[in-house]
């Protein structure tokens, strides 16, 4: 994730773990924004370290460069070729935030993001829930219209506007709100457990919206959360590991991560979240 990246550094072993595009390995930040020309040449944005030391740099990367790629992949190459690594697993370590035994302190992490006294509206929606902690910083992201979409990297010149279509209909842009909202696949995918949004509905309200289940309980919040994480790795299947959109992967994916996070309600909610599978349909 990209919050948890940003407050984290890493330490490299075996390089199984670190990614070489996304993680700082080589002291210069993360490659792809230190090396955005090569990193838009990219095969597998979320290739691991060893991966590209075991095939060669030039081998991740698509087989022709634009000049600057190329100079940057001239740049690049002695760092990948004297890399040395070791047989010990890599490590991440928290540079803020963290508890005593080196876990991220969801609090702490939490008044760092009011810093400045900014009480965001959408602050209880996030992290109020029993969500898993990736799950909400994707959602912390997401409501501020942050996440990495292609729209995104376009905007920082990593993609090129024809690679910034969404990888599932083609056909737009995808920002955020067209992955979660506007995408016609995600529509049928809404339709299909009878959520509706209003036609111009925004990721940046959507801890606002009406949903079937009651508002404002934590959740309703944790269950919206659910989905919008899981059209998010469905997304991802598609864009990076060449799967195929389908609805039923989606609700079954659904399914699975609603009865894995139904143990993490409180007992208060628990009735409301052992509804959550029933909500999902059988399609
Ligand atoms: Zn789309």
């Amino acid at each position: 994730m990209p919050l948890y990246r940003s407050i984290s550094k890493v330490v490299l072993g075996d390089g199984e773990r670190i990614g070489f595009w996304m993680d700082d390995w080589a002291g210069c930040g993360a490659l792809c924004h230190a090396l955005p020309a090569l990193f838009s040449h990219a095969t597998h944005p979320h290739t691991s370290v060893a991966a590209v030391v075991r095939g060669g740099l030039r081998r991740a990367l698509a087989p022709r460069l634009s000049a600057v790629g190329e100079r940057e992949f001239t740049a690049l190459l002695p760092r990948v070729e004297a890399l040395q690594l070791s047989g010990q697993p890599d490590s991440r370590i928290l540079t803020m935030c963290a508890k005593r035994t080196g876990e991220l302190a969801v609090g702490e992490l939490y008044k760092l993001m009011q810093f400045g006294g900014v009480d965001a509206p959408f602050a209880d929606f996030v992290w109020g829930g029993f969500a898993p902690s990736k799950a909400k910083f994707f959602a912390w992201l997401l409501v501020q219209s942050r996440i990495q979409s292609r729209a995104a990297l376009f905007k920082k010149h990593v993609l090129s506007e024809e690679e910034a279509l969404c990888p599932i209909c083609e056909s737009e842009r995808e920002t955020a709100t067209h992955l979660i909202f506007a995408c016609p696949f995600v529509r049928r995918f809404w339709d299909a457990i009878g959520w509706s949004f209003p036609v111009d509905a925004d990721v940046r309200r959507l801890f606002s919206y009406d949903t079937p289940v009651p508002r404002g309980s934590k959740a309703t919040s944790t269950l919206t959360i659910l989905l919008c994480w899981n059209i998010w790795k469905h997304r991802n299947g598609v864009a990076f590991r060449g799967e195929r959109a389908s609805l039923p992967r989606l609700l079954s994916m659904c399914r699975e991560d609603a009865a894995l996070w139904e143990l993490r309600a409180p007992a208060a909610l628990h009735d409301e979240a052992v509804a959550w599978p029933s909500l999902l349909g059988t399609v």
